[in-house]
């Protein structure tokens, strides 16, 4: 008999992932993270995703992004080091990538021509783990044909919007949860479709319902905070299945924690962000 594709996930389940810290350890341990995030208008989705990155383990992280986001940056989180585009509007360029563990494309980005050459060049050159969110998705919907070419275990996060960018409308949503699953199976890698209970599609066909989040998640810039997280969590050292899952999970249990506290209708994803120390306490 078959075994079930589909799990649901419980804080015991994630608990049993989470890997401590090593007392013999220093920042060259938990990696070095690239966020390639941010431009004109849109710097808070870069300040949001590298506070959670920092908050997540990286070691390091560098934001490569428009003069505007890099200065807000600075303000915000002196932790996250920065490099500052040539371009005043939207990013183009970044040079070596070999010594980031992990790279996380996308929030607040746009869909410039250089932008999107610039993800492409970092799909076809970049050996470590990528995350691809936002307007990565978008630039990617454009560009169907660089699917074929994502490094294995690249974790997407789309939302239903950006998901029927990618692989076209479904009438139900069990319709699109296949459509998920056939498209992380025919392009190896982690597509995080995410709803109310997100669903994590693996390489292999199978499927994690995330049990945890609420709806003072549903407001702009939840999902920056979602790639932030797995971004702190592949650059840390987690495999891609277990950051994509740790993650989401962290995401909607840290919107709980602030949940008991405060009105769903009040919380600020910063407000997400500044428990998060707490939600990792919790699970240890
Ligand atoms: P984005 O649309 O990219 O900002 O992502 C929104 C994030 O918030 C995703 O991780 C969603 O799963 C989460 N989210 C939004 N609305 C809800 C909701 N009503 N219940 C639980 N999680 C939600
Ligand atoms: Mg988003």
């Amino acid at each position: 008999e078959q075994p079930s594709p589909y799990y649901f996930a419980e804080r015991q389940d994630i608990a049993a992932l989470l890997v401590p810290r090593n007392k013999f350890s220093h920042k060259g341990t938990y990696g070095h993270a690239l966020l390639l995030a941010g431009s004109s208008g849109t710097s808070g989705a870069a300040v949001i995703a590298a506070e959670a990155c920092l908050r997540s383990g990286a070691g390091l992280l560098t934001v490569h992004s428009t003069k505007q986001t890099v200065d807000a940056l600075s303000y915000r989180l002196p932790e996250a080091m920065t490099q500052t585009d040539e371009h005043d509007s939207f990013i183009t360029f970044c040079d070596d990538l070999s010594s980031y563990r992990a790279i996380g494309f996308g929030p607040g980005v746009g869909r410039a021509s250089e932008t999107q050459q610039l993800l492409k060049s970092v799909i076809q050159r970049f050996q470590g783990r990528l995350i691809i969110d936002a307007d990565g998705l978008n630039i990617l919907a454009e560009n169907k044909t660089w699917l074929e070419f994502l490094p294995k275990d690249t974790i997407l996060t789309p939302h239903p919007k950006e998901f029927e960018r990618l692989a076209g409308p479904s009438d139900t949503h069990f319709d699109r949860l296949q459509k998920a699953r056939a498209f992380a199976t025919r392009y190896a890698c982690i597509l995080i479709l995410k709803d109310t209970y997100t669903h994590i599609c693996m390489p292999d066909g199978s499927v994690v319902f995330n049990s945890t989040g609420n709806a003072g998640l549903a407001k702009g810039g939840s999902g920056d905070c979602l790639t932030g997280i797995i971004l702190g969590l592949l650059t840390r050292g987690y495999p891609p299945p277990q950051a994509a899952l740790t993650g989401t999970f962290i995401h909607g249990y840290t919107a709980d924690l602030c949940a008991e506290m405060m009105s769903q209708e009040s919380i600020l994803i910063t407000d997400v962000i500044r428990q998060l120390p707490c939600a990792f306490k919790q699970l240890e």
